[in-house]
């Protein structure tokens, strides 16, 4: 299906529950800011614009997009944010929102964190707008939900999704490198989130939507083919990378969660970042953290298709992983003991229910097992390992990220599997060290 199929709709879906895509319209394609006046005139009768944006984002599309819609009878008001780096936080809200009247109409111009702040001021003021992407760097443009740092902490708030997503190819395929790699990283991590999600299905019977899986899937196998193109910035590669991003965030849409989209490849780009703060050092963007997990993870999925299931040892033991987390997340803990107590029960499984799980579960590893070896090769293609803050990453951080990046989030993914089988710790270490070897 295209992406048009799914907007502005609502469908009983054989999952068994009715989804809703509120989106109105998505358009990518060459030199679509010129369609945004149009589009614009679609969705509201407000004459006037709120433009937001930094000022790389009016660098790269809001200066042009501003002269457009004012040659086209709009009254153009832009919110140029301040600073080399915007943080969503409640100073960037209020900067916004002071300017911003109930005269006219939000368009947010930008990607990552201009959409977070205006994806959550759209909600709280019930005002809605229309994103213009300005990179292909992450899978949020359709999320209805935005994770904004309050008191130095990072929390995920409702949101609302913008009512059109345009993103101009001639735009986005100029963005910085860096944040094309880092959606290439984002969308390569969906091939272990859709594993875990499945594996969570067999064991735990989570709720799974196979429409919403396909969403994703459907671009993943373009995007494998056009890895080398990216680096020409080809119109076309930049298409399906962007299309694919889009549709991840369909598809989460529609299931109201991230889960078809975000896995342990995710928990473990959640533990860097939190590190990062904790130590107050850079790290790389989201999506080239990603990339980097769904290396790891995709090995850990390897690794267990080889594993006789009959042999392992099922260990719950509470009081072990609250320790661990004590000590690893340290001023931090206290969110993700709780996030351990809530799921303590849930995830209990047993050694029997996990041995008759065990040709479910190597079926769907082999059926992905192609692209789980070859993510390393895609990877190398864009060059997300070669990346200069990649391999400053310190490795007891990679090593911690991998063993304990997991509790971060209510969700069970193959390292909760591997924790509770005794086998996270060890592998994680392996895992690591032949990475300093083959790649730093
Ligand atoms: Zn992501
Ligand atoms: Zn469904």
């Amino acid at each position: 299906m295209e992406i048009e199929d799914y907007l502005n709709s609502s469908f009983s879906c054989s999952c068994g529950r009715e989804h809703k895509v509120p989106i109105r319209e998505i358009v990518v394609e060459g030199d679509a800011l010129l369609k945004v006046p149009e589009i614009i005139k679609e969705l509201t009768d407000k004459s006037r614009l709120y433009i937001i944006g930094d000022k790389n984002t009016f660098g790269a599309a809001g200066s042009r997009l501003a002269a457009i819609c004012r040659k086209n009878d709009y009254k153009v008001n832009k919110v140029i944010l301040e600073g080399e780096h915007v943080v969503p936080d409640p100073d960037t809200l209020f900067k916004i929102l002071e300017k911003v009247e109930a005269d006219g109409y939000m368009v947010a111009c930008g990607s990552g964190t201009i959409n977070d702040i205006t994806r959550y001021l759209s909600y709280k003021l019930n005002k809605p707008y229309t994103i213009v992407g300005t990179a292909p760097s992450m899978d949020g443009y359709a999320s209805s939900v935005a994770p904004l740092t309050v008191d130095g902490v990072k929390k995920t708030y409702n949101a609302a999704p913008p009512e059109a997503i345009i993103a101009d190819l001639d735009v986005l395929k100029d963005a910085p490198w860096r944040m094309i790699q880092s959606g290439f990283g984002d969308l390569l991590g969906k091939y272990t989130s859709l594993l875990d999600w499945k594996l969570s299905k067999i064991l735990l019977n989570e709720y799974y939507c196979a429409q919403a899986e396909r969403i994703v899937r459907e671009e993943l196998t373009n995007i494998m083919e056009i890895g080398s193109e990216l680096k020409d910035r080809s119109r076309e590669s930049i298409k399906v990378l962007t299309k694919g991003l889009i549709k991840s965030g369909l598809a989460m849409l529609m299931v109201e969660s991230s889960r078809p989209a975000s896995g342990s490849e995710h928990h473990f780009s959640h533990f860097l970042e939190l590190y990062g703060s904790l130590f107050d050092q850079g790290i790389p963007s989201h999506g080239n953290k990603v990339g980097l997990g769904t290396y790891f993870t995709s090995s850990l999925y390897l690794k267990l298709s080889e594993v006789d299931f009959s042999r392992i040892e099922l260990n719950h033991d509470r009081s072990s992983r609250k320790e661990d987390i004590k000590e690893i997340y340290g001023e931090r803990a206290e969110p993700v003991i709780d996030n351990l107590n809530e799921r303590w029960k849930n995830e209990l499984i047993s050694e029997d229910r996990l041995e008759q799980k065990e040709d479910k579960i190597k079926k769907l590893i082999r059926e992905s097992s192609k692209s789980l070896e070859n993510v390393r090769r895609y990877l190398d293609q864009i060059g997300i390992l070669e990346r200069e803050d990649v391999r400053a990453l310190d490795t007891d951080w990679i090593k911690k990220g991998l063993k304990f990046g997991f509790e971060i989030r209510n969700r069970y993914t193959i390292s909760t599997l591997l924790r509770q089988a005794g086998l996270l710790e060890n592998w994680s270490d392996e895992m690591v060290d032949s990475y300093c070897q083959k790649v730093l």
